[in-house]
């Protein structure tokens, strides 16, 4: 095995201020060859790179309460045939960006409890939602989209970030519809005859709540769709997907709207964590069959991501993070001053799910504080050897992520390239190299914020030895802030 930093969680890894300065709105939109690169970029590594976030933290000067309610920005870094790296970053221009940057003020309340500036009663039965667009950015179809889970998608033009404008799917959705920012790209759909195909859903929370479930083949056209109403409240964020199933987490939570509809309160702090009661496993066949949609109770917890999920003899496996509790959005605290001991860190279980016996059984796979986990995209719903993930620098507690860890399942091997204390990392992409015969040959893209030059930088990984030294920093002239999704595509847009 080979050996892992560790260190005692007094000592801290990282330096709280700096790390607070990855949260700065980065309110410029900059288009330029990156010049300035330590190593050298892979000849074979071409294609693009699409990172959706929050790019920014304050309207017009007006601090959001919370990072999830920020503009979505994305970023385009694209690798050229001729060994060069291009960089440019644009806001999607939302209704609602517009509106607010036309005004030069805040002019919406955001879900997860930033108030418009003048206290209750500028707020009071104010549910107007603005689609911030913030949270994944795909490519499928031939379009560029850019995903929020509470609202339609935004699609761009690839070549250079333009926003077209929101886009429904070809008509699948219509005004008003909203559809998860979590898709799972399955690479080989045994239902299409080995088509890949893109799996997504949606939520209608009530007291009950529906999911539908929807399939697009490679162009764009829905394939499958269809809808399963289950009980109870659901706050859904992510899911997972076997050939033949839909694996949702339903997290023991409840919704009580009126501290939101006073305006006392944004939306996402309305959401109670019920730790005396279980979190229930909703599995879905992807043929829609209604007769085998089974839910079963697990232990109470909280899952924001999966990491993926498999079909092996008469089981299935699904792996998540999952936290003790909700890491709830208080109405009175300030992220920027997250007390990381206090929070519960993200650690990742697998769950043995037997249809036959109805039983889940679960066991800890990695106790590090654990987020945004990525898999080869080839083994999306596949029995799979490795994962990556972000986590802290230090194996215990919770931290900001500052670290990248690779975990062999078969063996238990970690491997872990920490960019501490410094540096500050976003979900790892695995990009799988041209006609690799190994799952973990391929390189790992991460971008790092450099708390020390309040900038950030393109990291790339050997998903072979994550230990070695990067095979090449490429150092951006401007910070991103800290970011959520995003995705590979093979096409060069430029
Ligand atoms: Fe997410």
């Amino acid at each position: 095995m080979t050996s892992l930093i560790t260190s005692r969680p007094e000592e801290l890894s990282y330096d709280r201020q700096q790390w607070r300065q990855g949260y700065q709105s980065q309110p410029n939109e900059y288009d330029y060859f990156i010049d300035e690169i330590e190593g050298k970029v892979p000849e074979a590594l071409q294609g693009t790179l699409f990172r959706n976030g929050p790019g920014l933290l304050d309207v017009q000067g007006t601090p959001i309460k919370h990072p999830f309610d920020g503009d979505g920005m994305i970023s385009a870094i694209s690798f050229l045939p001729n060994g060069k790296v291009h960089f440019r970053n644009r806001f999607v221009r939302t209704e609602g960006y517009i509106q607010e940057q036309k005004a030069s003020k805040m002019i919406y309340r955001g879900v997860f409890g930033t108030q418009k500036p003048g206290g209750w009663l500028n707020n009071v039965f104010d549910v107007k939602v603005k689609n911030i667009a913030n949270t994944n950015v795909i490519y499928w179809g031939k379009k560029l989209l850019a995903l929020w889970e509470a609202a339609e998608p935004y699609r761009l033009d690839p070549n250079n970030l333009e926003t077209i404008g929101q886009d429904y799917l070809d008509g699948v959705l219509t005004p008003g519809d909203s559809i998860s920012a979590h898709p799972c790209f399955d690479p080989s759909c045994e239902l299409d005859n080995g088509q890949p195909c893109l799996v997504n859903f949606s939520i209608k929370p009530g007291l009950s709540s529906k999911i539908t479930i929807y399939e697009f083949a490679p162009d764009g056209s829905l394939l499958r769709r269809h809808s399963h109403t289950v009980p109870g409240f659901s706050f859904i964020h992510d899911f997972a997907i076997t050939p033949h199933y839909c694996l949702f987490l339903q997290n023991p939570v409840s919704f009580n709207p009126l501290p939101y509809v006073l305006g006392f309160k944004g939306a996402g702090e309305c959401v109670n964590f019920h730790p005396d009661q279980p979190s229930k496993l909703i599995v879905i066949p992807r043929t829609s069959d209604e007769k085998k949609v089974k839910i079963l109770e697990i232990d109470s917890g909280f899952i924001f991501h999966h990491v993926n999920a498999f079909e092996e003899e008469d089981n299935i496996y699904l792996d998540s993070i999952c936290y003790n509790s909700l890491p709830q959005v208080q109405p009175d605290t300030d992220y920027k001053e997250t007390d990381f001991d206090s929070l519960d860190p993200g650690q990742i279980w697998r769950f043995k799910i037997d249809l036959d016996q109805d039983t889940v059984d679960k066991e800890m796979l990695e106790s590090r504080c654990c987020e945004f986990p990525y898999v080869n995209p080839n083994n999306v719903g596949r029995k799979y050897r490795y994962l990556f993930t972000g986590t802290a620098h230090q194996d215990q507690g919770n931290a900001p992520l500052q670290a990248i860890l690779k975990l062999d399942l078969l063996t238990g091997e970690k491997q872990l390239h920490s960019f501490a204390p410094q540096g500050y990392v976003s979900e790892p992409i695995f990009v799988p190299k041209p006609n690799a015969s190994r799952e973990d040959q391929g390189w790992v893209l991460v971008m790092v914020y450099d708390g020390n030059k309040h900038r950030s930088d393109i990291v790339i990984l050997d998903g072979e030895n994550l230990e070695k030294e990067a095979i090449a920093t490429l150092h951006l002239k401007h910070h991103i802030p800290y970011g959520l999704h995003g995705n590979w595509t093979s096409e060069v847009f430029i």
